[in-house]
């Protein structure tokens, strides 16, 4: 074929065949964003990002920069949540309950520790109705060695769910339409000491009963059996069984490597993050790839991700996503 009719013949299939803004998007998402962002903050240079200390501070950073590069503006005034966590003397668990607060401070023993979310918001077209699409960035830092190793890194947990995160935010700027809704892109601190930056902006939300649903990631990216490494587990608030059609449906249409594990679930209130939305009665979906003998251990490393079952796990939540913020009910 000539050159000239080539080209012909292709302008034409293009426009037998226009791209939607939605696919636009999802071509966006790839191996080699979620090895650059799960590969810096699972490096032992973070130190495990543990909330409140040295490590957890320069992932908060790190993730506010790529927002900024994305070109995904800040929610409010700043990308960043300060807020304050209290814990007891004697208590393990710190809390961001403001009764347990008051109680502690007035009794004067008490430790305290200062954490951040970290937040990027698209504008939707409507003014009313928003979507959360969440992942905690902090882990367990530094820890007692397993064989020589004392660094606590997380790669699974979660840094597989902050680049999960990062890469639906690029895909929907690099979509070039605006949602419907407005999407929250959330990036929770104190995770693991008890749900404190999911619980903080909720008790804090003046929008609450204005929240879709929210859509959570909290470890994407292992095989909890290598005989079936295209499980994951996708619980849904059950209620909502459209969540559960949209996926099986993207699947078969996107030609995902996904088998996942249907789990609608009647109260979604605890486990992660989701707890913190499923209980003041948001609709949740999220994902999770099950246990590993890795979990809360220094060898969550990122040389374990299965990067074709993270980066599909991505496609199908930016896919569910997309619904969220554009369907007219759900
Ligand atoms: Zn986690």
């Amino acid at each position: 074929m000539k050159q000239s009719l080539f080209l012909f013949v292709f302008l034409l299939s293009l426009a037998a065949y226009p791209q939607s803004a939605k696919e636009k998007g999802l071509q966006t998402i790839n191996k080699q964003a979620a090895e650059a962002h799960v590969g810096f903050l699972a490096s032992d240079a973070l130190e495990g990002r543990q909330a409140g200390h040295r490590g957890g501070r320069i992932a908060a950073g790190y993730i506010k920069s790529q927002l900024q590069a994305i070109g995904v503006s800040p929610y409010r005034e700043t990308y960043f949540q300060h807020f304050e966590a209290y814990k007891a003397d004697g208590r393990k668990r710190y809390s961001v309950n403001p009764d347990s607060i008051a109680k502690w401070t007035a009794g004067k023993t008490y430790s305290k520790v200062d954490l951040q979310n970290v937040f990027g918001v698209i504008e939707g077209k409507n003014e009313s109705g928003f979507v959360v699409v969440g992942a905690h960035y902090d882990h367990l830092g530094i820890g007692e060695a397993v064989n020589g190793d004392s660094i606590y890194n997380g790669a699974d947990d979660n840094a597989s769910g902050v680049s999960a995160v990062l890469q639906i935010a690029k895909a929907f700027v690099e979509s070039g339409q605006q949602p419907e809704r407005t999407i929250i892109f959330a990036f929770w601190d104190g995770e693991e000491s008890g749900l404190l930056g999911s619980e903080y902006f909720m008790l804090n939300c003046p929008v609450t009963s204005q929240i879709k649903a929210y859509l959570n990631f909290d470890m994407i990216g292992r095989n909890n059996d290598e005989s079936n490494p295209e499980h994951v587990v996708f619980f849904y608030t059950d209620s909502r069984p459209a969540f559960g059609d949209w996926l099986r449906n993207d699947i078969r249409d996107y030609g995902l490597n996904l088998k996942p594990d249907y789990r609608p679930w009647d109260k979604p209130v605890s486990g992660s993050d989701n707890g913190s939305f499923a209980k003041r009665g948001v609709p949740i979906l999220w994902y999770h790839t099950d246990g590993h003998p890795d979990y809360h251990k220094p060898g969550d490393h990122t040389d374990k991700i299965n990067w074709n079952k993270l980066v599909d796990i991505t496609k199908a939540a930016y896919l569910n996503t997309w619904n969220l913020a554009n369907s007219d009910a759900y």
